[in-house]
């Protein structure tokens, strides 16, 4: 397949490797000087999309993915895929993907689960909305980039769901680092902690896969000084467009509402910035009762 990629970061730029290491002919542009193994380099967006059946992007927020939409709609071929997988508002898709269909297009949102380590493993867990017929387009790509593709409804679909999962893993993350500290103060010992909860009905995969206590479970940040993995701002900016897309629809989402205010003080205010979202309990290790 003749396909575009746009947007050649730490996500981006292994699953233009892997599309291209499966045989794929993909053409990538980023207003970076990245160079990706096996992928041609595009002067520009406009470019690297002439052409193509499908045009992947993965950029940093709504307002550059509406400014990209802008540039490339207009150069690709009726009949094309417009794929993108970046976490966006969900207004921001559903009006590209509107653009895009307008131009005879399909369109789908498509954000991913996973992380660097699943962008360069090839294990990415798709969320995907759109119109069916570029579901089955893109199903060959997202089998390479990824080892789950759930198509979840019409456009925007993928990026509910994408917040939604986030919400909820923010809010366990930080629940799962409280009763670590917690417990730690009442004299419980930690591996007794992950056992009791890994097996009881507190688990969560906060618990269980990504355990925020070093030594603790199985590798996680935690056994790294806390380096990211998943760091604590992206978390931020996941629950930030989780409030957003709560006051658009009028859903009370007071818990969700909790851990964006915990992130935010975490990143801005305090030593979050740049750790993974698990260091929340070194946070409230060093915090009593208020
Ligand atoms: P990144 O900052 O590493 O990559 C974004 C890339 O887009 C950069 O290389 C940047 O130069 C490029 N870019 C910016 N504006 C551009 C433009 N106008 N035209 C072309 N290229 C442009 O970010 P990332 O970690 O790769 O994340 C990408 C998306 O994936 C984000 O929406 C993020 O929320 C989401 N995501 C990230 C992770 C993660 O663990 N990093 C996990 C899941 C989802």
């Amino acid at each position: 397949m003749k396909i575009g990629f746009i947007g050649l970061g730490n996500m981006g730029g292994p699953m233009a490797a892997n599309l291209a290491r499966a045989g794929h002919d993909v053409t990538g542009f980023d207003t970076a000087d990245v160079t990706i193994d096996g992928v041609a380099r595009a002067a520009s967006a406009a470019e690297a999309a002439t052409g193509a059946q499908v045009v992947i992007t993965m950029l940093p927020n709504g307002q550059i993915l509406r400014k990209v939409a802008a540039e490339v709609i207009p150069a690709m071929d009726k009949g094309a895929v417009l794929l993108d997988c970046s976490t966006v508002d969900v207004e921001s898709a559903r009006a590209v993907a509107r653009q895009a269909q307008d131009a005879g297009l399909s369109a789908l949102d498509a954000p991913v689960s996973g992380g660097v380590g699943g962008a360069q493993a090839g294990t990415l867990t798709f969320m995907v909305g759109g119109d069916e017929s570029g579901f089955n387009i893109a199903r060959e790509l997202f089998d390479i980039m990824g080892q789950k593709a759930v198509h979840c409804g019409p456009s925007g679909n993928g990026q509910a769901a994408k917040i939604c999962n986030n919400m909820i893993l923010g809010a366990t993350m930080i629940v799962t680092c409280e009763a670590f500290a917690l417990a730690d103060k009442l004299g419980l010992d930690r591996q007794a902690m992950f056992d009791v909860v890994s097996t009881s009905s507190g688990s969560s995969w906060s618990m269980t896969t990504y355990c925020p206590a070093p030594g603790i479970g199985p590798q996680s940040p935690a056994d790294n000084d806390y380096k990211p993995g998943f760091a604590a701002e992206l978390m931020l900016k996941d629950l930030r467009l989780a409030q957003e897309a709560a006051a658009a629809a009028d859903a009370d989402t007071p818990l969700g509402e909790a851990a964006m205010k915990l992130y935010a003080e975490f990143v801005e205010r305090e030593d979050g910035m740049g750790r993974d979202f698990s260091a929340m309990l070194p946070r409230f290790e060093k915090r009593g009762y208020s």
